[in-house]
């Protein structure tokens, strides 16, 4: 199944260059995904196709009306549609969030500007989404977050493995990884990597994982029932691997 995407935004060229290379550009090559890049203007009002005004009760900046959203919105909505505003105040945008949007079949992204949207629009999107706790100039950049994490998790979009195992995927940090050389600059691959027995090295990695989850996330691991209950994080020295 193909995932659907459309994103409405005001600077298309934000987000159509950064997906059209690598991996995303692939992944729509072979069809796993379609986006498709609006320009909110187009619903824009008047003969200016204006988009924005002051905000009501004074203040900085100006406000993106609910209107040429609206209007957009009743272009591209489907009933099967995930509508999501990007937002500093929404929820905070994880793994487990990006899991779930890879499972539907159309997304709508809306990206604002200026000084946010008006906040009438809160009330016909399904999701609002953040990527953090720091404020962008608009919603573009957090819209190519949430995607790029969405579409690299489509069944055939990468190696399955690579998927699996990685970072808050299983609730751990993943282990550290190695190539060649064997030795630099005096720091050494650990010699089990290089030993070919599967099982040692499937352990060294969980606990890897675990300790390095311990060291810089402890917050990831509370609930766990079968694992030791975190340890305060200890300072990090020079070669700390974990
Ligand atoms: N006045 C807003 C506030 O204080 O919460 C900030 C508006 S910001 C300058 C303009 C737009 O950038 C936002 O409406 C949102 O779409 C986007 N944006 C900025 N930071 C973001 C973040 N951390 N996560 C998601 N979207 C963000």
């Amino acid at each position: 199944m193909t995932l659907e995407i459309d994103i409405l935004t005001l600077f298309p060229a934000m987000v159509q260059g950064p997906l059209a290379q690598s991996i995303p550009g692939r992944i729509q090559e072979q069809g796993l995904a379609t986006i498709r890049v609006h320009d909110l203007r187009e619903w824009g009002l008047g003969q200016h196709r204006s988009v924005d005004d002051a905000p009501y009760g004074g203040g900085a900046g100006m406000i993106l009306r609910p209107e040429p959203v609206a209007a957009a919105l009743d272009a591209v909505r489907r009933p099967d549609s995930v509508v999501i505003l990007l937002d500093p105040v929404g929820e905070v945008f994880t793994q487990a969030r990006a899991a779930d949007l890879a499972s539907r079949a159309h997304l709508v992204f809306v990206c604002p500007r200026y000084e946010g949207v008006d906040e009438r629009i809160r009330s016909l999107v399904d999701l609002e989404l953040s990527i953090g706790d720091y404020v962008l100039t608009g919603g573009e950049l957090p819209a190519l977050v949430v995607v790029d994490a969405v579409i690299r998790l489509l069944p055939g979009a990468i190696e399955e493995a690579s998927t699996v195992e990685e970072s808050f995927s299983a609730g751990l940090l993943e282990y550290p990884q190695y190539t060649r050389p064997p030795t630099f600059r005096g720091m050494d691959v650990p010699t089990v990597l290089a030993s070919g027995d599967h099982g040692a090295v499937a352990r060294w990695r969980r606990e890897q994982a675990l300790e390095r989850t311990r060291r810089r996330r402890p917050d990831l691991l509370p609930d766990r029932p079968d694992e030791p209950a975190a340890s305060k994080p200890k300072r990090r020295r020079r070669n700390d691997s974990t």
